[in-house]
Formats: structure tokens, sequence, C-alpha cells
């Protein structure tokens, strides 16, 4: 027989090593299998996202959103036409942007970032966007803000047509869409003094007291 010696300390968890203190990250990141990073990863899950936006838009470029489409094919409803009222059926990209209701809504973003050219197919429109929006300066901040916006308020609204009967014309989402960027950007102070940034923040409503 022989004392084994207690220790008083108050016990800890360790995760992985000893005095390695358990977190939930290092949880995730030790039982996790990483994928490669995809090409449309920052346009995403940029420092300045708006959290909801940002997982809504990449519900859409998962194709994940419960569209019609799916609805129909699980026996869940019996139609699968656009709830925009197009006459089209709703398809994972018909919302974004083939569909005339959301175009117009993305025509007028766009256009308020300054960017006049045609809607293009959902792929294609991807690839522009991550391509136009690399880095975090002002303006490129401002057009992965934009996207995500317009993404979650289209869907919002596909949803408040499905299961509340509430309709709204695309200019009350144009006016949610700028009234979510430019309170996100409004804090910050990102903005520089010249004509293109001068001319966004007129755009969007952000006040120019807070540019730099
Ligand atoms: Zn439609």
């Amino acid at each position: 027989m022989r004392d084994i010696p207690i220790s008083t300390a108050p016990d800890r968890i360790f995760w992985d090593q000893v005095r390695v203190s358990f977190s939930t990250s290092r949880a995730w990141h030790g039982i996790r299998t990483v994928s490669n990073k995809v090409a449309w990863h920052g346009l995403v899950w940029h420092p300045k996202r708006i959290p909801k936006h940002a997982f809504c838009l990449w519900l859409a470029l998962r194709g994940a959103h419960r569209t019609r489409d799916k609805l129909v094919a699980a026996g869940v409803l019996q139609s699968a036409m656009c709830a925009f009222h197009c006459g089209m059926p709703e398809s994972s990209d018909h919302p974004f942007f083939q569909c005339p209701y959301s175009s117009k809504v993305w025509k007028e973003v766009l256009r308020m970032c300054n960017i006049v050219r045609p809607i293009l197919p959902w792929a294609d429109e991807l690839e522009w966007m991550t391509a136009q929006t690399a880095g975090n300066k002002f303006h490129q901040t401002l057009r992965k803000l934009a996207l995500a916006a317009t993404i979650y308020h289209l869907w919002i609204e596909m949803n408040n047509r499905c299961f509340n009967n509430l309709f709204r014309p695309h200019q009350e989402i144009v006016r949610k869409v700028r009234q979510d960027v430019s309170g996100k950007l409004a804090s910050g102070k990102s903005a520089q003094r010249c004509e293109q940034h001068h001319s966004l923040c007129v755009n969007w409503d952000i006040p120019l007291a807070e540019m730099m």
C-alpha cells in the first residue's frame, strides 16, 4: 500500500494534447473533413459580411434553397410556377436572376454599384462577381454586400409571397438592399475621398461625413 497524491487544483479539459485547452473551434477543425477552397469563398465569407445574408448566398451558391421545383418533386407542392408570377417554373437558378422580377432588382442594384451591363446566367454572374470583388477595398466590399443582400431579400420576398400572402414591388426589395448595405458600411471608414467612392456613397445613401 502506498499513498497516491491527489492534486487539489481544479480539473481542466484539454483537447488533443495536454495543456492545449478545449474550444468548440478546435473540436470542429479536429473532426471536419477539409475540402479544397472554392473560387467564390471570398465573395461570401469576407470580413464585412452580414451573417444571415452570407448564409443565404452560400445556400444559393450550393443550389441548396428549397425552390418550388424541389418541393414539387418532394410532393409538398402541386405547382412549380415562380412565386413572382412570371409564368416560368422556379428552379434553383431561376430566381437568381433569370426571372424578370429579380433581374429588375439586380439590374437596379448593379446600377447603384455603377455597373451597367446585361444580366448574366447564374454561373457567369458568379464568375464575374468573384473576379470583380477580389479584395477588401470599399467598392469591392460594397459589391459583395450588394449581391448577398439582393439574394437574401429576394428569398425573403419569395417566402412572403408563398406563405404570408405578402407582395411587394421590386423597388421595395431594392430599398431593403440599400438600407442593409448602407447600414453596414456607414459604420466603417473604408471609403476614400475620390470621385468613384463619392458617387457610390451618394447612390447608396452612405453618409459622406463618415468618409476618410
Ligand atoms: Zn419568375
